[in-house]
């Protein structure tokens, strides 16, 4: 095995084509290194990473912090099983608290596993309530909505290219439209619902925010007919938005929190947070995972929240997303037969497309910018937290120098 790098990228893509399942369609480039906002391919060509894992890589490449408590941590102990205490899994939960409040953390390895981990409280909420297991198992989502590809996740995922080929999923889900509070009153039913389950910000969706008056009404009838309220804040949280939470905008308490990409910063790592007093429900032997919350992958998330808090990255994105929207803005308004509109929050921002996005995902690659297609009606830009101003506007001309060649069909 070669380790030059020029030739490593041929050897790649033969091996990649040869040997790699072909669930995804993979673009031509082979990524070996990345620094702050930038990565590099195989052929030293440099690239403004906007697309950050799909919202994963939240404090950058290599930031130095998170490189030493990996290594620091990868020294005394990678991994003990949760059959014991591991020090960094204990400093995770008292920092993640901090946001979250009173209750309890349940870890895993991804977004997946944490909304099976939400639709199994459901499960014992659901039991509980109704004093009868299998009786109250309703789960309602949000038309559009992704939560992940296991079965659990498919079943809440309401969308044919996701679900198809693998039914029978689980029964017991519904759907309604995300911001249609009569249509969510009309699913939500007192006796059969455990649990109502949503996306502060649609991702995979095309970048679609609930509104937060439809979220403070969602709340008050999940209140009265004890329904849970199970916020996804998978691709939205940690940070992203301005907010550690994108519930925050909202004023709403979550019954619990799903949360996994930005959390690790590219270590896998998921979680969930549970208030009290369903954090109750599970009991020992009720639920588990070998790898969740091992002592690597707790540091990782532990230096994350770290850099976050030292370099105050909340109140940066917050700062610096108006203007960033606003010159989003002004591109759309000079392309409008290209760009539909801008949404989403802070540095989650969906460019909502009037053509089809991939072609001109692939053009922004190709000039040296990554973004994250969405639904096929949207481009994310996913910049990671501490993305300067400077790199801000850099997209924004890479953006508009593409476009301005561009040829509408
Ligand atoms: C990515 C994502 C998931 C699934 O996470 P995986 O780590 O890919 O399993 C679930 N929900 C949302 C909102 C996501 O963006």
């Amino acid at each position: 095995m070669s380790h030059d790098s020029v030739h490593s990228t041929d050897e790649s893509a033969k091996l990649y084509s040869q040997f790699l399942a072909k669930n995804y369609s993979t673009q031509a480039i082979t990524l070996v290194k990345g620094k702050g906002t930038r990565v590099w391919d195989a052929h030293g060509k440099a690239y403004l990473d906007f697309a950050s894992g799909i919202a994963v890589n939240s404090v950058g490449h290599a930031h130095p912090v998170m490189v030493k408590r990996i290594s620091e941590q990868a020294e005394k102990l990678i991994h003990v099983s949760n059959l014991y205490r591991n020090e960094p899994q204990a400093q995770l939960v008292e920092s993640l608290s901090k946001y979250c409040g009173p209750g309890r953390f349940l870890f895993c390895n991804s977004g997946a596993e944490a909304n099976e981990a939400l639709l199994k409280l459901a499960r014992l909420h659901g039991k509980k309530k109704s004093g009868v297991e299998g009786k109250c198992i309703g789960v309602v989502v949000a038309e559009k909505a992704f939560h992940g590809r296991t079965f659990g996740g498919m079943s809440a995922t309401p969308q044919e290219k996701i679900q198809s080929g693998f039914r029978p999923l689980l029964t017991g889900f519904s759907s309604a439209p995300l911001n249609d509070i009569a249509a969510w009153d009309k699913a939500i039913s007192a006796t059969d619902t455990a649990a109502v389950l949503l996306e502060t910000i649609q991702g995979e969706g095309g970048i679609f925010p609930a509104d937060p008056v439809f979220l403070q009404q969602l709340q008050k009838i999940c209140q009265e007919r004890n329904v849970l309220l199970l916020i996804d804040e998978i691709q939205c949280g940690i940070g992203r938005t301005g907010k550690f939470f994108a519930y925050e905008f909202s004023g709403i308490k979550p019954d619990a929190i799903a949360m996994a990409k930005g959390l690790g910063g590219g270590f896998p790592i998921g979680a969930i947070w549970m208030a009290p007093p369903y954090d109750e429900l599970f009991q020992p032997g009720s639920h588990g995972t070998t790898f969740g919350g091992g002592a690597l992958a707790a540091a990782a998330a532990l230096s994350v929240i770290e850099i976050i808090e030292s370099e105050n990255l909340v109140a940066r994105v917050a700062a610096q997303s108006p203007a960033w929207h606003e010159s989003l803005k002004n591109l759309a308004q000079k392309y409008p037969a290209i760009i539909k509109e801008i949404r989403g929050a802070g540095y989650m921002v969906g460019v909502g497309m009037n053509v089809d996005p991939l072609p001109v995902v692939a053009a922004l690659r190709e000039a040296g910018l990554l973004a994250v297609p969405a639904s096929g009606i949207a481009i994310r830009l996913l910049p990671p937290l501490n993305a300067t101003v400077a790199e801000l506007n850099e997209a924004i001309e890479i953006f508009d120098r593409v476009l301005s060649t561009w040829k509408v069909a």
